[in-house]
């Protein structure tokens, strides 16, 4: 069951200073089911996207959890600015979030990377991960909206604007930033760019990027080998496109 794969993990609030527990993904204990096309991990009997956005419930500051300790006091100041007063109290799900919750943990999380004034990457990540959440909650709508296609439409919607605004940030992060960039080196990025630009059919920036990944001897066997898939896959969804 979901909520045996969860803990409550502590944290400290950079901003507000108040001590709160977040629900975090054990590590290890769910079983992997593959990933898609843009690296998204799936697991067995959980969302794990639903879970990467923290939030502190008094002032309302979110983040992904790898980011949320990080913060300069010029940044403190801003999220008490621009983020606490406008923010309501609410609670989460006491045994799991649902996809409501995590999607309202997320906006508070881009909010305030951009009250913060966040590197593009750090945007970028967010909005990628938030793409998930919503692919997550079309692939797992309840039975009763399982056949319900206006609801799959919004959320296919939701997803591809997601997918945009991802790859935007991470192009101007690859040109702007230093690697490794969330946990990602220069293949990684330019593999996952290629990707998210076959999602959103934009094949000639795929083969691009994808190539240069493909013929870089820098870059790790095993990435070149997914470049390679990849390029198999955008060679023949652009025959079908044309
Ligand atoms: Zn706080």
């Amino acid at each position: 069951m979901e909520k045996d794969l969860l803990l409550d993990k502590s944290y400290q609030c950079p901003v507000c200073g108040a001590a709160f527990k977040s629900k975090t993904v054990k590590s290890g204990r769910a079983k992997s089911t593959g990933s898609d096309l843009d690296l998204r991990p799936k697991y067995s009997g959980i969302d794990v996207a639903k879970y990467e956005a923290v939030v502190c419930p008094e002032c309302g500051y979110g983040a992904l959890a790898k980011y949320f300790a990080e913060m300069t006091s010029a940044q403190i100041k801003r999220i008490k600015e621009k983020i606490t007063p406008q923010f309501i109290k609410k609670e989460y799900g006491r045994d799991i979030y649902s996809y409501e919750d995590a999607i309202d943990r997320y906006k508070l999380a881009y909010a305030s990377a951009l009250a913060k004034e966040a590197k593009a990457s750090e945007k970028a990540y967010i909005s990628l991960k938030m793409a998930w959440l919503m692919r997550g909650m079309r692939e797992n709508l309840p039975k009763e909206e399982e056949d319900n296609e206006t609801k799959k439409k919004e959320l296919a919607g939701q997803e591809e604007k997601l997918l945009q605004n991802a790859a935007s940030g991470f192009m101007e992060a690859r040109m702007k930033e230093d690697f490794p960039m969330c946990g990602m080196d220069e293949f990684t990025v330019d593999y996952l760019l290629a990707a998210l630009y076959t999602e959103l059919e934009k094949y000639e920036d795929a083969i691009k990027l994808i190539s240069n990944v493909i013929v870089n001897r820098e870059a790790p066997t095993r990435i070149r080998e997914k470049g390679k898939e990849l390029k198999e896959i955008i060679g023949e969804k652009s025959k079908n496109k044309s």
